[in-house]
């Protein structure tokens, strides 16, 4: 056996890799985690989920402010600080990735700093250092995709960039309305850009409910973001004084910005770690696939995350690091992935997680709609919230809940008792009777299932 060898060796300290060799430590494993990171936390705390969240929450306390006036309460004019704004935004994530370097060390977890690549389906090289393992778990995540034909230029930025928070521009194009692109709209229009989002398919974060994506776009657009669907930027022109984007569909003309953001989705990592000299499949796109267990086609070797492909989120990760480490350790586990949130934390917030209606009706499921509008809750109105819906999509005899989508503040939080429901097959008649405080905008998720049952009072 070599000098340098470990039960078990995680590649990638994100939410996936972390969340993986902090179980198998709890498990009684020798773990060795490896990222070329100078922080752990991967890109969900250093340049992900954390920081845009951070800058969400400043955005959201521009808005109520400059909202302020319907209520009596006048503050002047809302000015930022953007040194300032990057430090706190800094500061969280310094607080979160610090915080990990403890609680590995708490679980004799080795963390090396470096970049990983098989030799074999036994060996990994850490920059240029041989080490052997007895089971290792891919989890080096994903980049974002680059579109082709661009030219290079400091004004184009991806994900990474923006968050960096360099300068606020004029005016900014964001190229994408997947989450990133709305969740950045979200964020400079807050800070005082004029923003244009310019989606490919027919609607923002295509695949969520039509109805719930429209509450959202009327809220961007009353925000002043301009929103162009089923458009492609077929040119882009970098000139000294703006940039200059061609577009062809939807919108056919030109957009001049100051900035531009890619948000057109991110492309896997897999093949970066020379998966081939282990054996481990990987697809053109750069996925390794896997089971329910997260096991590769090579029996030491499991792969978790965004480098196993879409949905790529953080809990997805996390979740399927601990079933990784659970199998690896000889214990049953495996991820129903059907049952995996998504949040755009959008204003207003936009959440959904199993069937939608449109899927339901594609594959020809058996459905029926209860809905609830935001405009008849108490707590939406006396908090200041705009339009709204909580809608849920059930089976028609069962009264099972089959998918649940919720826009309005807070979404990404009332969603969460839709999928419990949803993972412990509870009925209409389950939610119903479950008593709601009041006022809540949780109400709106009981409120929802009692229309469609006939026992609302509220409307
Ligand atoms: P990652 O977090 O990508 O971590 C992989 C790690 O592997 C990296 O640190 C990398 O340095 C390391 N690595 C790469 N190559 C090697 C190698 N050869 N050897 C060793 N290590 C290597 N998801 C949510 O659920 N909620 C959100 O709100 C959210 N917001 C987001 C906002 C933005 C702007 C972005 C870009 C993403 C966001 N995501 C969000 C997605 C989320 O960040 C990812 O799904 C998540 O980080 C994936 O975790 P992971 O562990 O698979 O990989
Ligand atoms: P995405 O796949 O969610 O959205 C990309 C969007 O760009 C799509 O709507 C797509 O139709 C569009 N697009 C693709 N090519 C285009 C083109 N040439 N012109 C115009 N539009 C084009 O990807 P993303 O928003 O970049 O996010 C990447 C990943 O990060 C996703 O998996 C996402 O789930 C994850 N993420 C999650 C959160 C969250 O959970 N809150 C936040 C940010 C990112």
């Amino acid at each position: 056996m070599s000098e340098n060898h470990a039960d078990l060796i995680v590649l990638g300290a994100g939410p996936g890799g972390y969340a993986c060799a902090f179980r198998a430590a709890d498990l009684g494993r020798n773990v060795v985690m490896v990222d070329p990171r100078e922080t752990l936390g991967g890109v969900c705390l250093n340049v992900g989920c954390i920081p845009s969240k951070a800058l969400l929450h400043a955005a959201e306390v521009i808005r109520e402010t400059r909202h302020g006036d319907e209520w009596g309460i006048s503050t002047g004019n809302v000015s930022v600080d953007l040194d300032k704004l990057r430090a706190k935004k800094d500061s969280i994530v310094e607080q979160l990735t610090k915080g990990l370097v403890g609680l590995a060390k708490r679980r004799k977890v080795q963390s090396i700093r470096g970049t990983a690549r098989f030799t074999s389906d036994r060996s990994l090289d850490i920059d240029g250092e041989a080490w052997t393992f007895d089971q290792a778990v891919i989890a080096v995540g994903s980049a974002p995709v680059r579109l082709p034909g661009w030219p290079e230029d400091d004004r184009i930025w991806d994900s990474t960039d923006a968050l960096e928070l360099r300068e606020i521009p004029k005016r900014l194009s964001i190229v994408g309305g997947g989450i990133i692109g709305l969740e950045m709209a979200t964020v400079y229009a807050a800070l005082g850009s004029k923003v244009t989002v310019i989606e490919f398919m027919d609607q923002i974060a295509p695949g969520a409910d039509a109805e719930a994506v429209a509450i959202l776009r009327a809220a961007l657009e009353a925000e002043d973001v301009t929103i162009y669907t089923g458009t492609k930027v077929t040119k882009v022109k970098a000139a000294k004084t703006a940039l200059t984007l061609t577009c062809e569909g939807g919108f056919e003309g030109t957009v001049k910005a100051d900035a531009a953001i890619q948000a057109v989705g991110r492309r896997s990592n897999g093949s970066l770690v020379d998966p081939g000299a282990a054996g481990v499949e990987v697809d053109e796109r750069s996925i390794i696939p896997v089971d329910a267990s997260c096991r590769t086609n090579v029996a030491t070797i499991f792969a978790i995350g965004d480098v196993t492909g879409n949905p790529m989120l953080a809990h997805r990760a996390t979740h399927q690091g601990h079933v990784a480490a659970e199998v690896a350790s000889g214990h049953a586990a495996a991820l129903d992935t059907d049952l995996i949130p998504s949040v755009a934390y959008t204003a207003p917030e936009l959440a959904w997680a199993g069937l939608t209606q449109a899927q339901a009706t594609e594959r020809g499921i058996p459905h029926k709609i209860a809905s609830f509008p935001w405009g008849a809750s108490g707590r939406n109105l006396s908090s200041g919230g705009g339009e709204g819906l909580t809608k849920l999509v059930y089976c028609p005899d069962s009264h099972r809940l089959l998918g649940a989508t919720i826009v309005g503040r807070n979404a990404g939080e009332l969603l969460a008792e839709c999928v419990l429901a949803m993972e412990m097959g509870a009925t209409l008649e389950d939610v119903s009777l479950a008593v709601h405080a009041h006022p809540t905008l949780s109400e709106t998720v009981g409120f929802a299932a009692e229309r469609a049952l006939g026992t609302l009072t509220d409307m």
